[in-house]
């Protein structure tokens, strides 16, 4: 089944991502994590991919294996801008032999050592040149893209940012996924700006349940969100119980999606990092808010 439909079906939905192991000892817990992930029966799961190819290998063997024992579709991350065409065309007939049609696709993060070297011999700058190849296949795939509420890191102001996003939905990307945002009112004013720019795809809001102090440090760098006072301020408080901070992010996820809920948002995707307990949470308190309209 396409995500496309899932996300086009207005009963509500929540789905999770997870992440393939860094090495191979790790698979066994990846494994049962995932699969643990998957008994809580989400619309679907995506899979994500080692932009510099590290956990790349084991991004279809993830979703193969929870596709074969759960009876909803899987999406599978693909990163371009560290790879060149013949190991991209490699990868997508991967993911065709597997029978995967949902597929993200993404650039990749800019690594200082990529930064270094020659753009123009890139073979990929931007993730609109693999939506392009992956539609010059004659498979039915369904193709997500990123996009960003708080504007892309290098992008200088929201309007180039929303432009680009344009250009790469007019290619042919099926859905959007959001980066994490703790702010709901930054996703309504970014909605907004997208449907005023003419962009229609669903558009599917990324939440992040920060579960430990560590976790928000890392969060910012990566995706230069903005932490509401009110975030800070739970941080502050339990950071140091671990206990207290699980419950507490699990809680502010929570809040978040029913916010999103309430103001007629029908589809979450939640960041699971790999946790079941953190997944289970979530979804056990939307169970108790929503009864049988999640049911
Ligand atoms: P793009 O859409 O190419 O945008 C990147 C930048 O280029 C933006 O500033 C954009 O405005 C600009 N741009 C786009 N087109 C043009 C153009 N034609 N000319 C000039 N500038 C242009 N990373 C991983 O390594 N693995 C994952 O599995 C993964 N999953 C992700 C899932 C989600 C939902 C999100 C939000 C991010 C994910 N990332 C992942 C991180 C992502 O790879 C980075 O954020 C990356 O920096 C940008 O990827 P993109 O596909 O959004 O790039």
């Amino acid at each position: 089944m396409k995500i496309s439909d899932i996300l086009n079906d207005p009963k509500f939905k929540i789905s999770f991502e997870v992440f393939p192991p860094k090495k191979e000892t790790s698979w066994d817990n990846v494994k049962e994590a995932t699969e643990e992930i998957a008994k809580l029966n989400p619309a679907f799961m995506s899979v994500t991919y080692g932009a510099g190819g590290g956990t790349s290998r084991y991004t279809l063997d993830i979703a193969k294996n929870i596709e074969s024992k759960f009876d909803f579709p899987m999406l599978t991350h693909l990163t371009c801008v560290s790879s060149d065409k013949e190991a991209v065309s490699r990868h997508i007939e991967e993911m065709k032999e597997a029978g995967i049609h949902n597929v993200m696709a993404l650039r990749g993060d800019l690594t200082p050592e990529l930064e270094a070297t020659d753009r123009s011999k890139w073979a990929y700058t931007n993730a609109v040149q693999l939506v392009r190849q992956l539609r010059e296949y004659d498979y039915d795939f369904c193709i997500g893209g990123a996009c960003y509420p708080e504007v892309h890191p290098e992008s200088s102001n929201q309007r180039e940012d929303i432009k680009y996003l344009k250009e790469k939905v007019d290619a042919g990307v099926d859905f959007l996924t959001t980066q994490m945002f703790f702010d709901n009112n930054l996703f309504y004013n970014f909605l907004y700006k997208i449907r005023e720019a003419g962009i229609t795809v669903p558009i599917l809001p990324g939440i992040m349940p920060i579960t430990n102090a560590n976790q928000v440090e890392r969060a910012i760098k990566l995706s230069g969100s903005f932490m509401p006072q009110r975030f800070k301020s739970l941080v502050d408080k339990f950071g140091s119980n671990p206990d207290a901070m699980k419950q507490a992010g699990i809680i502010y996820a929570t809040d978040q999606i029913i916010d999103l809920y309430a103001n007629g948002i029908t589809n979450i995707h939640v960041y699971s990092m790999n946790k079941p307990d953190v997944a289970r949470g979530i979804k056990d308190n939307l169970s108790a808010i929503l009864g049988k309209e999640f049911e």
